[in-house]
């Protein structure tokens, strides 16, 4: 599996920017266990470079695009990341072996459950995760280093880009729902200043739950 990301990366490269993920990325990547995060069924796969059902009609993404999202965050080991969308767990964990302190919301009830008692028998003790709908963040812990969303929003919740601090990243897939999304990163400059870019095509289940105008 780790073989076929560091392709992936470079086949990606001139979209990407990135040639080669950071060896730290890759450590990460290695020791957490994906067979450890899906249902039984799934185990058999859960070494190949796809995306793979979790229940309730979510999926956990494929390890490149886990790779990907993690690595354009360069997190340090002080960081405090913010995820939106904990599904099983696994990017959690990735984050958490990178991050200080890792708060992860999940909407569906049963899913942050679940993630919940996993990371804790995996001894993460550095992560919270809460079930709630994720779209205005978590002031609470605010502002954040990082902050990844692994569900795809038609736009960027604007709550997240406040609680993201001054100098730090967030990765997002943003686009028509049920059709492709791009990958965005959004870079926050010390001056406070928006800077966004679009990486990669992807698909993503949706971000649901959340909060929308409806023009009258
Ligand atoms: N990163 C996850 C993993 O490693 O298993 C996979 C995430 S899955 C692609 C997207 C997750 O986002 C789903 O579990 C879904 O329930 C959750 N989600 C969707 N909308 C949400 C929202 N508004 N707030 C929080 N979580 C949400």
């Amino acid at each position: 599996m780790i073989k076929t990301i560091k392709e992936m990366a470079q086949k990606t490269a001139k979209d990407t920017g990135i040639e080669a993920f950071k060896e730290n990325v890759i450590e990460a990547l290695t020791k957490v266990h994906r067979y450890k995060f899906v249902p039984d069924e799934q185990k058999i796969n859960a070494y190949h470079n796809r995306p793979l059902p979790i229940g309730y009609g979510q999926t956990v993404s494929q390890p490149y695009i886990v790779a990907l999202m993690t690595d354009v965050l360069e997190i340090d080991s002080r960081d405090v990341i913010l995820e939106i969308g904990t599904g099983s767990g696994y990017q959690t964990a990735i984050l958490a072996e990178l991050a200080n302190k890792v708060y992860s919301i999940e909407i569906i009830e049963e899913l942050a459950k679940q993630a919940k008692k996993r990371l804790k028998g995996l001894s993460y003790n550095n992560v919270k995760v809460k079930n709630r709908d994720g779209y205005n963040g978590w002031e609470e812990h605010a502002p954040f280093d990082g902050i990844i969303v692994t569900a795809a929003a038609t736009h960027i919740p604007p709550s997240l880009i406040e609680q993201l601090k001054p100098g730090g990243r967030m990765i997002i897939p943003v686009g028509e729902i049920y059709l492709v999304q791009y990958l965005t990163l959004v870079e926050k400059s010390k001056q406070s200043e928006i800077n966004t870019r679009q990486l990669l095509p992807v698909a993503f289940v949706p971000l649901t739950g959340c909060a929308f105008v409806v023009a009258n």
